[in-house]
């Protein structure tokens, strides 16, 4: 059975580097005891740089965003080369977050897409539905399918770059700074399904991940996690209380030991 991978999304916390070394330090901790997860820590950019140089290859690396050139005049971006070479495997790419504040748009998260490939970073794609609100099981299929096809467009063409993609489900209104509490583990199972047979049908990504974001915390993780098909989760908010993030990694390495469902 294949490793659960637990992203830790830092977002724009914490706010000095001794806090950040700190939670990095306990999170590294729990995650070491663990053979059966993958743990993913993705700081800021500032932190991310200075606590990845200083423990190398203790644990797995993510940056939370990539542009899509290698180099030139673009005034505060991070090329894909840049993240590599600072040791770093993932790149969250498409956070609603992103898309929101930021108006990223599909065709952006598309070229962010290509070029983290091409460089050998392992692209972590957020999609998802903004509301399900009087919305059939239908439309929200739609919605999913056509990130997918505008966010993955020409990637089974990129050759000699990583091979390997992660999508994370993460229906927007679940994410806990947006208030709507954790989606019903059985709903996001039927678009992880949904978005895996996507991903096997059209596009020739030989090693992919589908894993599941918003509002997971110590309590609910094993709910979405007992899933073979959910082959991971995307935590915010708990995965800055290290407590709670070491028993959503427990969890996760607990359940990974027992036979499939
Ligand atoms: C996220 O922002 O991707 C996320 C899943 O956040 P939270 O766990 O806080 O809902």
């Amino acid at each position: 059975m294949s490793k659960k991978l637990i992203i830790a999304n830092w977002k724009m916390s914490p706010s000095t580097y001794a806090k950040a070394e700190t939670l990095f330090l306990a999170t590294l901790a729990a995650a070491r005891k663990l053979s059966r997860v993958e743990t993913v820590v993705c700081p800021p950019f500032p932190w991310l740089t200075d606590i990845s140089h200083k423990y190398k290859k203790s644990i797995s690396f993510g940056a939370q965003d990539v542009f899509w050139e290698e180099g030139g005049a673009y005034t505060g971006e991070v090329s894909p080369t840049m993240l590599k070479g600072s040791g770093v495997k993932y790149v969250i790419i498409g956070h609603s977050e992103r898309r929101l504040y930021l108006q990223e748009t599909d065709e952006m998260i598309n070229k962010k897409m290509l070029a983290a490939l091409r460089a050998g970073l392992v692209p972590i794609l957020c999609v998802g539905e903004w509301t399900r609100k009087g919305r059939p099981w239908k439309w929200i299929k739609n919605f999913v399918r056509k990130q997918l096809a505008e966010d993955l467009r020409g990637i089974a063409k990129i050759a000699g770059g990583s091979q390997k993609i992660v999508v994370a489900y993460e229906p927007v209104w679940a994410i806990s700074t947006f208030g709507g509490g954790p989606d019903k583990p059985e709903d996001s199972l039927k678009i992880i399904k949904f978005i895996k047979g996507i991903l096997d049908s059209r596009f020739q990504i030989p090693d992919s991940k589908v894993i599941y974001g918003g509002s997971v915390n110590a309590k609910n993780a094993v709910d979405f996690l007992k899933y073979p098909d959910v082959e991971g989760a995307l935590v915010g908010g708990a995965s800055l209380r290290a407590g709670e993030f070491g028993k959503i990694l427990s969890e996760a390495n607990l359940i990974n030991a027992k036979p499939s469902l």
